[in-house]
């Protein structure tokens, strides 16, 4: 893991010189330096430029924009432009296009149209990393190089049918098996010979869509091996990068919780994580944070690019609503506060054509410097300016941490039964909600990550159990620790085969629950749940789920209040070591989830010290000389009050700050609080 050398947070983006005569290119720089603008993302889309024809390769205008931004300082991410195919490669070889879900081989067009499989293009995406690499290596400019560009959709060809069964072959090495795993006996699937394997499509085992299969063991493992093939794409490109640039870390644009690609199994063949923040809409800090925090957690709590992010609309969307005045400013900063070492943007000049056109850009198509946008990315500019590299390298002193697992996302969402109407991004995302309110600082992890640093585990929807996790998760509450996990978790194991043993599974000894019957009812019907511990006591509903819980062992703490099993347990705690195993069988409403999640913060002291105040998020960050820095970030429209826990001076204004003074936050205001070493401070916890 590297991250790239810089003495600030870069601050640019994606720029697209070849789209515009060089006279446009003088303007672009003179608002680059207007706007402090740093750092430039260059050649995302450039192979049909690159590569005119299969035998000619013309750098000439790539060397012209290298050359230009090297000369105008500026430190360069350079893609592979690989991003989008060129036409005459669809044309020269017809199989290098997809085959869509529905079987259909699709033609030239769009972008992300490559079948990952495809020799060809492994050869020539590779031939043309590998040509860029050797012509700009020795730049110092250039600080990144950037692979490919947001990875990712499907092929069902039969070139990806090919090399599914190779990749079922290094899996398994026997059909016996690979018909033990996908448990074929089932509807007389069983194979005798690997040439008859198909990759499951809609004309294979699906039906209704990509969610509905007769086989989840066939369709996880595709799953699987589409997101281990696309990774080898990326790893051709980054071996021939490497032929002549051995230090410059390389990375690839992730898109965070983005269900075709399990980012887990990519992310130690990136030097550095990053990621493009689109989010679906205007009230979705908690959504954003929660991102942060997965793509941080990729690489064991290193800090991450932003990659991209509008500064005012995207164009994707049916109806792209405007960000509003402070909000590219805030969100900046929540990125940072959440780990980010660098704040970039797609895209620098606005398109004239095409199907981004629309999206928001720093300059717009009449290049002016007095709009409000471009008034607020310079603004932006010179803070980050002014902040120099005082949160470089910084890392996240948390105590708690989220599972996020790709198998059981997968897996739950295309179960048949209990429910089609659970989906895990948003049971994960209430559980994270929660956490969020109480200004905890919180870890994303996946299943593999050491938890022996958490005093709080939580695995919302933990639905498929794979390795050592469960014992890992024992050894959490045996210390002292509190693991929370909820319905339809340990159920499954690594071939989606239920567990022939009590609900849930590998977890019911910590859970100390034995779960018998579930029942699941449509989103109208709500059972009452009353929630009571000692000096808490809160009823709310649940929906969609509802598990019937038989204590075996476990204390009750909430219970259903409706239907024929009124009166049983809905949520309970059980004493496992030292600590504790929290089981929600019940699919609560955020009220319920907060209220769960609060008893479990406040048994650990772990509840922040700005939690409810409303709308205001706060992040810590630890730099490797042991400064705290704490991020308080308004996401109100109007300004918050709170008062200073411990003494501090804001990095962004200079302010000296007294512990127990009255703090004010203008709306969408920011303050990054340098602490003051001493105190007592719940959170404290030097990293490592
Ligand atoms: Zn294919």
């Amino acid at each position: 893991m590297t991250l790239p050398e810089t003495a600030k947070i870069p601050f640019g983006g994606d720029y697209n010189p070849e789209q515009w005569p060089e006279q446009v290119w003088d303007d672009d720089y003179r608002l680059f330096d207007a706007a402090r603008i740093d750092t430039l993302t260059l050649g995302v889309f450039d192979w049909a430029l690159l590569q005119p024809a299969e035998d000619v390769y013309d750098f000439t205008l790539l060397d012209q924009i290298v050359e230009r931004a090297s000369a105008e300082g500026r430190a360069i991410c350079l893609a592979t432009g690989t991003g989008a195919h060129p036409a005459w490669l669809a044309r020269a070889h017809p199989e290098v296009t997809r085959v869509d879900f529905e079987g259909r081989r699709h033609r030239f067009g769009q972008r992300h149209n490559s079948c990952p499989s495809s020799p060809v293009v492994r050869r020539l995406s590779a031939e043309l990393a590998r040509r860029i690499a050797r012509r700009y290596a020795g730049n110092p400019s250039i600080i990144a190089w950037h692979i490919g560009n947001e990875f990712g959709g499907a092929c069902y060809c039969d070139r990806c049918a090919e090399g599914f069964r190779d990749w079922l072959r290094a899996k398994y090495t026997t059909l016996e098996a690979l018909n033990a795993a996908w448990y074929t006996t089932f509807w007389s699937h069983t194979f005798t010979a690997w040439e008859e394997i198909e990759p499951p499509s809609a004309l294979t085992e699906h039906w209704r869509g990509p969610d509905h299969t007769a086989f989840q063991g066939i369709t996880l493992d595709y799953l699987r091996f589409m997101s281990d093939a696309m990774l080898a794409c990326f790893l051709g490109e980054k071996a021939a990068l490497r032929e002549s640039s051995v230090e410059v870390p390389v990375t690839t644009n992730f898109m965070g919780m983005y269900r075709p690609i399990d980012y887990h199994r990519w992310a130690a063949h990136l030097d550095f994580a990053s990621w493009d923040n689109y989010p679906p809409d205007d009230c979705s800090q908690a959504r954003m944070a929660l991102t942060h925090d997965l793509m941080r957690g990729l690489n064991g709590g290193q800090p991450f690019w932003l990659m991209e992010q509008t500064p005012s609309v995207t164009a994707c969307r049916d109806v792209n609503p405007l960000k509003r005045p402070g909000v590219l400013r805030l969100w900046s900063w929540q990125a940072v506060a959440h780990g980010a070492d660098a704040v970039l943007f797609f895209q620098m000049r606005a398109s004239r054509g095409a199907c981004e056109k629309y999206h928001g850009a720093v300059i717009g198509h009449a290049g002016r410097s007095d709009t409000r946008v471009f008034r607020e990315v310079a603004e932006l500019g010179e803070e980050l300016d002014r902040l120099g590299g005082a949160t470089l390298g910084a890392r996240t002193p948390a105590r708690v941490a989220v599972l996020f697992d790709w198998d059981s996302w997968w897996a739950l969402e295309i179960s048949d039964g209990p429910s089609r109407l659970l989906r895990y991004q948003q049971i994960v995302l209430s559980y994270y909600q929660a956490l969020w309110e109480a200004a905890v600082d919180v870890d994303v992890v996946g299943v593999t990550a050491d938890l022996s640093r958490y005093d709080v585990v939580v695995a919302p929807a933990l639905h498929l159990l794979k390795g050592d996790l469960p014992e890992r998760l024992e050894a959490v509450a045996r210390r002292g620790g509190s693991v929370v996990t909820t319905f339809l978790s340990g159920r499954v194991d690594e071939h989606d085969q239920a567990f022939l043993m009590d609900v849930p599974g590998p977890l019911g000894q910590l859970m100390g629950v034995r779960v018998d019957e579930w029942d699941a009812r449509e989103p109208e019907y709500a059972n009452p749940v009353l929630l009571e511990t000692p000096g808490a006591r809160l009823q709310v509903d649940s929906m969609l789920i509802f598990e019937l819980v038989i204590p075996q062992g476990a204390e009750t703490v909430g219970t259903y209040q409706a239907d024929f099993y009124a009166g049983t347990p809905a949520v309970t705690r059980n004493a496992f070591g030292a600590g504790h195993g929290w089981y929600v069988g019940a699919g609560l409403d955020q009220a319920g989830v907060t209220w769960v999640v609060r008893r479990v913060l406040e048994s650990h002291e772990l509840v922040g010290p700005y939690a409810d105040v409303p709308g205001l998020e706060t992040a810590t960050r630890v730099t490797s000389e042991g400064q705290r820095l704490l991020f308080l970030l308004n996401h109100n429209n109007g300004p918050v009050d709170c008062t200073a826990h411990r003494a501090g001076v804001d990095l962004l204004s200079g302010a000296h700050i007294e512990c127990g003074q009255p703090m004010r936050l203008d709306a969408r205001g920011v303050m990054v609080l340098r602490q003051s070493p001493g105190g007592t401070d719940n959170q404290i916890h030097p990293y490592g």
